[in-house]
């Protein structure tokens, strides 16, 4: 890798909290103390911190984490006050200020309000101030949230377009297997590609209290990728883990950036939800795929879900895998009327034609 000038790190929940499942301050002062001595070699950062729950949790004396999702919320609404205090106090010591910023999926999906948050977080490096980023699980509920800060984490570098985005956790990297279930396998330094066989490797290691588990470190390490942006995961709890990979040394698992996408085409891949989804055949697959093509009717096997034209859909292949996703330029139900037909024979069936392509090339991501 070469310099890195600009990185994410993200802090996962049991980096910060000790076997008494409390939040560990001098945890949080030793990533002070780190991001400090980054910041003295220029090294723009921002944090994304879960532990707001958790933290929720030791302030309330709960020692089960509560399945009710308004529980949750009000632990993280208690939780984010404290979390952030003691963030604050590290950095304030160290001469340093941070900015908090609590953020839904709905602030990414919506342009205007992406952008508003593009701004603000440039304007806090541009100030010296240190980002300090969390989902806002005290409003947050499953249709809006991005439900795991290394998702969130990975579209926060891509929004200001990071080097690196650093994923400290409580496990050394990606293994070439389950290490709880094969103590010997070996941990990978470097992925190329992530592939079929890294997804099925990554195995969820859901633990009480945090909720990334590798599945969604891998889900974030393909999206920075897809973005031009280097994965590294590590061990949080590596001596000074954070100056030492900045200073390029080779720890945990690196994942190497597949290609970079154009911020138009970046809308369509992450930051819209899909309304619904395309099953195509193989030739379309293989027009896809292989030869750059836009979508045509003809290779439309089956449509999914109520959505309507400018829309995001998935497209899937005849395995069920989801390829690729675009934005439509044809409602639903008149995808299911135009299904298996040749583009001649749209306006027969629909009495219109918007376009010949159901999903234009230029609005269209393979994955
Ligand atoms: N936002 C959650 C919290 O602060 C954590 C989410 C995660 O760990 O991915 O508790």
């Amino acid at each position: 890798m070469q310099k890195i000038n600009k990185v994410v790190i993200k802090i996962g929940t049991s980096i910060l909290t000790g076997n008494d499942g409390k939040i560990n301050p001098k945890k949080i002062d030793d990533i002070a103390n780190q991001i400090q001595q980054i910041r003295r070699k220029d090294v723009e950062t921002v944090l994304v911190t879960s532990g707001a729950i958790a933290s929720g949790m030791e302030m309330l004396k709960i020692t089960k984490k509560p399945k009710e999702i308004g529980k949750r919320q009000a632990l993280a609404s208690v939780g984010q006050v404290m979390l952030m205090s003691m963030y604050s106090e590290a950095f304030r010591k160290r001469g340093l200020h941070i900015g908090q910023i609590l953020i839904t999926h709905e602030d990414i999906k919506d342009k205007t309000r992406c952008i508003n948050l593009m701004n603000t977080l440039n304007r806090l490096i541009s100030m010296e101030v240190i980002p300090v980023i969390n989902e806002n699980d005290a409003l947050s509920f499953t249709e809006i949230q991005v439900g795991d800060n290394d998702n969130l984490s990975a579209m926060i570098a891509q929004i200001i377009s990071a080097d690196l985005l650093l994923l400290l956790s409580d496990v050394e990297g990606l293994y070439e297997k389950n290490p709880k279930k094969y103590p010997n396998s070996k941990l990978l330094k470097t992925v190329k590609k992530i592939d079929e066989k890294i997804w099925s490797i990554a195995e969820d290691t859901q633990s009480e209290k945090s909720i990334g588990g590798m599945l969604s470190k891998i889900e974030a390490a393909k999206k920075a990728g897809l973005y031009g942006i280097h994965t590294r995961i590590v061990n949080g709890h590596i001596k000074n883990v954070i100056v030492r990979v900045i200073e390029g040394e080779e720890i945990g698992t690196l994942f190497l950036p597949e290609r970079k996408l154009s911020r138009n085409k970046w809308w369509t891949a992450f930051a819209y939800r899909p309304k619904g989804k395309i099953w195509i055949d193989k030739g379309a697959e293989k027009a896809i795929r292989e030869n750059g093509k836009s979508l045509l009717p003809s290779g439309i096997i089956k449509v999914e879900g109520q959505f309507t034209r400018g829309d995001c859909v998935e497209i899937l292949n005849e395995a069920g895998m989801i390829i690729s996703k675009g934005i439509t330029n044809y409602h639903s139900h008149e995808i299911d009327l135009i299904k298996g037909l040749k583009t001649v024979e749209i306006e027969k069936k629909l009495g219109y034609k918007y376009t010949e392509e159901v999903i234009h090339r230029d609005n269209m991501v393979v994955l």
